[in-house]
């Protein structure tokens, strides 16, 4: 029986107390299934701060499983991890797994024997059962699927995050699209595939804390909404058109006064209501257009996605290192 093989993509900022855990978790859920199960960890440092990549290289050097670490040149964010992690992944399953060991590793390995059960089934994602959160933003975080859902033509599942494992032709999927504002979740729902979702228990943190901030969140939310739907661009015509019709109405009805009653109140307070509100609405629209404007300014500079400042590699058991060269993503 030929092996299958397996390739968890971390994402590692600021990990230092939770790397060699996450490593020994795997090893204890995943050695197990040896007689079929192949794997390697693909870890990359996301310009961390502190000495997660000190750890990374030491673990390397241990070699107690197969090994990569990608180091990229400065903090570049997860959804640009996450596609470094794909290009360097070698399996005929990838899953993304969080450093944190808030993602339970048995939750991949359901994940994946799913996966190997059913051949229909091209990829699996887990969804926490209940939020840790406060309920301010597990509501915010409601009202966000709301919108996105309203606003965007593919449905995006709830709470479903990038906890996944997917087959190699989904990667390949997801590798084909090179845009430099990567959105997760919006591509996960864009490339299609049969999805099977399933309910874990997510963890607390291991260590460290949460590096999104609620406005980071927010801004995440709004980049997500602009990248995958021009709807707020159309609010613009729609807008023009109502407020087009109001008008008319209105300059109707001034007409009429005039005929009618001739000409003795003189207006100015609707008049400079009028003005400020018309002024507005331009400014919102046009700023709505600037969004869009400069997201396509960034993506026709066609700067890489993230920038590799090394590359460390072990197989288990063999402490060879081997560093390469620096390299962007779009090199090859
Ligand atoms: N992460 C990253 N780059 C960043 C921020 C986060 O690679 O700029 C990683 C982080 O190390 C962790 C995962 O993304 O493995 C999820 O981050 P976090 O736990 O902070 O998010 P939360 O679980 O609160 O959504
Ligand atoms: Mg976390």
């Amino acid at each position: 029986m030929s092996m299958t093989t397996l390739s968890l993509v971390v994402p590692c900022f600021n990990e230092q107390d939770n790397v060699r855990d996450f490593a020994e978790s795997v090893q204890q859920e995943l050695d197990p299934l040896s007689a079929w199960l192949e794997y390697e960890i693909v870890f990359i440092n996301d310009g961390s701060r502190d000495a997660t990549l000190e750890t990374l290289k030491q673990l390397v050097h241990e070699a107690p499983c197969s090994i990569t670490v990608v180091d990229f040149s400065r903090n570049f964010g997860k959804e640009a991890a996450i596609y470094a992690g794909l290009q360097n992944a070698k399996g005929d399953y990838i899953a993304f797994v969080d450093a944190d060991l808030q993602q339970p590793i048995a939750v991949v390995r359901q994940m994946l024997e799913h996966l190997e059960a059913d051949p229909e089934c091209d990829a699996a994602a887990a969804y926490p059962q209940q939020r840790l959160e406060g309920a301010g933003i597990s509501f915010l975080k409601r009202s966000f699927y709301r919108v996105i859902n309203a606003m965007c033509e593919i449905p995006f599942h709830a709470d479903a995050s990038d906890f996944r494992v997917i087959r190699r032709p989904v990667a390949e999927a997801i590798l084909a699209m090179p845009e430099y504002h990567r959105f997760s979740k919006g591509i996960f729902s864009w490339i299609g595939f049969n999805t099977w979702y399933c309910p874990y228990e997510v963890q607390a943190r291991h260590a460290g804390q949460s590096s999104w901030s609620t406005r980071q969140l927010f801004h995440y939310a709004f980049d997500g909404i602009i990248s995958f739907s021009t709807k707020p661009l159309k609010l613009a015509t729609g807008l023009g058109g109502v407020i087009s019709a109001c008008s008319l109405v209105y300059m109707i009805v001034v007409v009429l006064q005039k005929l009618i009653w001739g000409n003795d109140v003189p207006g100015y307070p609707t008049l400079v209501v009028l003005i400020l509100l018309m002024g507005g609405i331009q400014l919102v629209v046009l700023g709505i257009m600037g969004e869009y404007l400069a997201r396509v300014h960034i993506e026709t500079k066609h700067r890489p996605i993230y920038l590799q400042k090394a590359r460390y590699s072990c197989r288990r058991g063999e402490s060879a290192q081997q560093v390469e060269a620096p390299k962007g993503d779009r090199q090859a």
